[in-house]
């Protein structure tokens, strides 16, 4: 189930609270995508000779650059690996691209899934993150895509934004759902450091206690999703049978990936390997078919803590047979005492063969899977 991520590095404006890696100067965009080939090039043995299953551009915003870049990049990797007849090929969008020109192009390219950055429905949370785009655009480009025939589409949504009322958050919910997609991304607002928002918290111009609203949202959220007939497969996404995301499924489920383009990451089973997170040294380096990248050879007890880390979050949850298996008895009874407080306290629950977080322990997965780590 191999899967290959292509990170595109732009967006038109910074939202206040990203701290991914992107730049808003779209000067070298075609300089860039070139790049992308060449290391597509010499990236294209990184794992072994295995069946592409999902190709996926995240960033930065892929739908912001000419469509025709994003059509190159497919072609490239089609005449450079085996590509799977029913690839999931998936374009993260946001709402202000989502133009009935763009969805025709993008869908004859052979997109066939759409992850759109809605975040929220609500205009003046939109503003206070600098957010590029209105209510109504979200709106009308999700219905557009539906109507040109993209029926596999997810969106993200935010919770905990400092006084969004319980109301806003219902209503929010309540716009998906009368949208009728197949698939959610819900994330609480996390205050990153180097970023806008981190500068108004540190200067105290914003309050961030996490107060009782981000639970109570949390937890409308996983009734309300259930009740629609969603299933709640990993911490932040819900999906309708059928519509898990199968590009981000293999990669909680430790499949080889190779990550293309500045700052992208991957793994081949053995190592991960990341690149360069600016533009123009990724370029530098490609133009002299030098592959822009770190490489660091995970020790058993890295791999097994990401495992736990990744897996936790996950309905498959920490499959004791695989930590046998693939780490060995000491992990597997180290890890047996490590979660008997959470068994006990019913945070998380064993179901025979795995590990799994119970509704409670969703609360504090983060917590937990730290207590559940091996440390030297
Ligand atoms: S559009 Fe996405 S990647 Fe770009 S700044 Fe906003 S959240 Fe970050």
């Amino acid at each position: 189930m191999a899967g290959i991520y292509i990170h595109i590095p732009f967006c038109k404006q910074a939202c206040h609270y990203c701290d991914f890696h992107f730049s808003t100067n779209f000067r070298n965009v075609n300089e860039l995508v070139k790049a992308m080939k060449v290391e597509l090039n010499l990236q294209s043995h990184y794992m072994g000779d295995e069946k592409i299953h999902t190709i996926y551009f995240g960033g930065g915003t892929p739908s912001a650059i000419p469509t025709h870049l994003i059509g190159e990049l497919i072609d490239e990797v089609k005449r450079l690996h085996r590509v799977s007849k029913e690839a999931e090929i998936s374009l993260e969008a946001n709402p202000d691209d989502l133009t009935k020109e763009n969805l025709a192009d993008w869908k004859s390219f052979g997109i066939n899934r759409l992850s759109v950055g809605v975040q929220s429905f609500v205009n003046e949370h939109l503003v206070w993150m600098n957010r590029a785009h209105t209510s109504t655009e979200a709106i009308n480009g999700l219905t557009w895509a539906k109507e040109i025939g993209i029926t596999n589409i997810t969106m993200d949504l935010i919770y905990g934004i400092p006084n969004m009322t319980m109301d806003q958050w219902k209503s929010n919910l309540q716009t998906f759902f009368d949208l009728d997609l197949p698939h959610l991304s819900a994330y609480g607002l996390t205050i990153e450091e180097q970023t806008h928002l981190g500068h108004l918290v540190k200067t105290n111009q914003v309050q961030t206690e996490k107060d009782a609203n981000y639970n109570l949202q949390f937890e409308y959220l996983m009734t309300q999703t259930q009740k629609q007939g969603f299933d709640h497969y990993e911490i932040s996404n819900f999906g309708k049978p059928g519509f898990y995301s199968r590009h981000n499924t293999a990669y909680w489920l430790g499949e080889k990936y190779a990550g293309i383009g500045p700052s992208a990451h991957s793994f081949n089973g053995e190592e991960r390997r990341w690149n360069v997170a600016s533009n123009m040294k990724y370029m530098t380096m490609l133009n002299k078919k030098e592959l822009p990248s770190e490489v660091e050879k995970l020790s058993k007890k890295d791999q097994f803590n990401e495992y736990v880390l990744t897996r936790l979050r996950t309905i498959w949850g920490i499959d004791t047979n695989q930590i046998i298996n693939q780490f060995g008895a000491d992990f597997q009874n180290n890890l047996k005492s490590s979660v008997q407080p959470y068994i006990r306290s019913g945070h998380v629950v064993f179901n025979g063969n795995s590990y799994v977080l119970s509704n409670e322990g969703k609360y504090l997965a983060d917590k937990i899977s730290s207590d559940l780590f091996v440390v030297d």
